[in-house]
């Protein structure tokens, strides 16, 4: 079972390998790849830091040092994929969510605009948009 905050379904549907620190990084890289290969992994959805948050520079005894706004991108997040408190779902399930729920109707912009990797992700978001399928 991996344990992820709600809003980093859609962080990583569009993670190009950046992120606040090598570590933080190569953590998220191993997260990301380890989703992309197993669909059919449990995902635990709910609030407070979760396993990208470990290797983050902004966690201090485990709580996120801008946890106001980082909670606040969980609830619009957790509202827009109809998310139930602490609930399971495979990747493949999340990832359909996020398509249908955040991309599609355009409401990520209400988590991305003004984010800090908001640049590298309207790129990715715009290349898979490109890919012939
Ligand atoms: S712009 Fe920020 S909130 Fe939006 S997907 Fe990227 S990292 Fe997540
Ligand atoms: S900024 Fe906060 S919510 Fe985002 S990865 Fe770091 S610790 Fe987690």
């Amino acid at each position: 079972m991996i344990h992820l905050r709600p809003h980093h379904a859609l962080c990583l549907q569009t993670y190009v390998g950046k992120g606040y620190s090598d570590a933080f990084a190569k953590n998220m890289t191993q997260i990301s790849e380890k989703l992309a290969q197993r669909p059919a992994q449990l995902v635990h959805f709910n609030l407070g830091a979760d396993e990208i948050c470990q290797a983050c520079p902004h966690l201090q005894n485990g709580v996120c040092s801008k946890e106001a706004s980082c909670a606040e991108l969980d609830r619009l997040a957790w509202d827009a994929m109809g998310l139930g408190c602490g609930e399971v779902l495979t990747w493949a399930e999340a990832t359909q969510l996020v398509e249908q729920n955040l991309l599609q109707t355009g409401k990520f912009h209400q988590l991305c605009d003004g984010c800090t990797w908001e640049e590298l992700c309207t790129a990715r978001r715009q290349s898979l948009t490109n890919t012939p399928k």
